[in-house]
């Protein structure tokens, strides 16, 4: 482990290593840590795979605004992750949706998402009874797999990186000559490397480090999280399905499996909680602790309702993980980025993406605080 590092970030998600690879362009050395054996195995590998521009966020005008922009960006530099081969249908029920179609298609088209009628032969597929109207959208799929395959090959040939796996950041601690001191577990021991910066981009522990640093506490809620993973019909396999905006559900290619993602806004999450400086509970030692047991035959019965077809899906297994949200997203489901620069700290700054194309949002934040540093002299 090196002793003295110039950013310091904690955490080997799509985060951490793409802020690194940025960082690395502005500072001589890098360091991530990274608690687990390898990195991207948590909620970057464990999500729904979507990008789009917009259309899973028709109450949020600001987040369907940032996909509409990042989208393109996102789509255009991990294009070798990117699945395009699925035709992406999003449906809108008769009852109990947040939107009606009308809404939905207008709202779009005002973004500017592309959006068609769906032809008859994929309506079909939906419930007439159930379903008002069926659109064809442009949504892909990135495959998390490849995309850690890419980003760990860019963190290679950067040369000023160094990326620790199986190294946890228990604590932060400012020293008097302005630098922080981070203590690092890892099997050989404990370990401190001193920065001029720490990133800690760690999604669901987020509030892990300033816990134990005795720092303030972001006000986060956690959900318990569970996508079934199926094999779909033939006729459907190159198909991905949507029903919104409520208590519905989604079907989507999950590349790095061959197979599809069932997600139900109703039995996706099984329990949340929010984080309480009284009782800060770990999120990932709590998700290890816990017993899981699926809710799928919940999730199908109530999808076969609107396209019947899903009741021929076999399930394979589940993909379970802690969903971390901002306590306000939930009134509008939107997704905004989350970067506290000083985060109780001179130069410890906490950031949480929300989704995965999100991350051009917080560079453009952290171009914004460094040149701000810059100016300041
Ligand atoms: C069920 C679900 C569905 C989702 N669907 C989508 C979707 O369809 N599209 C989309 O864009 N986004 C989706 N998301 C959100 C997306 O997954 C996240 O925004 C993104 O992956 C977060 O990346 P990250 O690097 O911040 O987090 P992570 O990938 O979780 O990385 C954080 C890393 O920090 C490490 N870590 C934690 N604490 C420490 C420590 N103390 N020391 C060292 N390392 C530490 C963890 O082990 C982890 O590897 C979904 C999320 C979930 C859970």
């Amino acid at each position: 482990m090196d002793k003295h590092s110039d950013i310091l970030i904690i955490g080997g998600g799509f985060f951490g290593l793409y802020i690194g690879l940025y960082l690395s362009g502005h500072f001589r050395q890098v360091t991530i840590c990274e608690k687990e054996a390898d990195a991207m195995q948590r909620a970057s590998y464990v999500n729904q795979a979507r990008v789009h521009q917009g259309y899973h966020y028709p109450r949020s005008i600001l987040t369907a605004l940032r996909s509409k922009e990042n989208f393109p960006k996102f789509v255009h530099d991990f294009n070798a992750c990117i699945d395009r081969s699925f035709t992406k249908l999003y449906a809108i029920p008769h009852t109990f949706s947040k939107v009606s179609a009308t809404q939905f298609q207008l709202f779009m088209s005002r973004i500017k998402a592309p959006i068609a009628p769906a032809p008859a032969a994929l309506k079909k597929l939906f419930d007439a009874e159930l379903i008002e109207d069926v659109f064809l959208v442009e949504e892909f799929a990135f495959d998390s797999a490849k995309l850690k395959k890419l980003m760990l090959n860019k963190i290679a040939e950067a040369k000023n990186i160094s990326l620790k796996l199986n190294a946890k950041v228990t604590t932060v601690n400012p020293l008097q000559s302005g630098a922080l001191k981070a203590t690092i577990q890892t099997p050989d021991g404990e370990h401190s490397v001193l920065s001029h910066h720490v990133f800690n981009c760690t999604y669901s522990q987020l509030n892990f480090v300033p816990h134990n640093a005795g720092l303030p506490i972001i006000p986060l809620k956690h959900e318990l999280t569970e996508m079934a993973l199926v094999e779909v019909p033939d006729s459907i396999k190159s198909i991905g399905i949507t029903v919104m905006c409520g208590p519905f559900f989604s079907i989507m290619p999950f590349p790095p499996r061959n197979l599809h993602t069932l997600s139900h806004v109703r039995y996706t999450p099984h329990h949340y909680w929010h984080d309480n400086p009284e009782h800060y509970m770990d999120a990932h030692a709590y998700f290890d602790s816990i017993p899981k047991q699926t809710n799928y035959s919940y999730m199908i019965r109530d999808a076969q309702r609107y396209v019947p077809l899903l009741k021929e899906c076999a399930y394979v297994d589940s993909l379970w993980e802690v969903k971390t949200v901002l306590p306000l997203s939930e009134v509008d489901d939107s997704r905004p980025i989350l970067f506290r620069k000083d985060a109780g700290l001179k130069n410890f700054h906490s950031l949480m993406g929300g989704k995965i194309d999100n991350v051009y949002d917080v560079t453009d934040e952290i171009t914004i605080m460094l040149s701000g540093e810059n100016d300041k002299g």
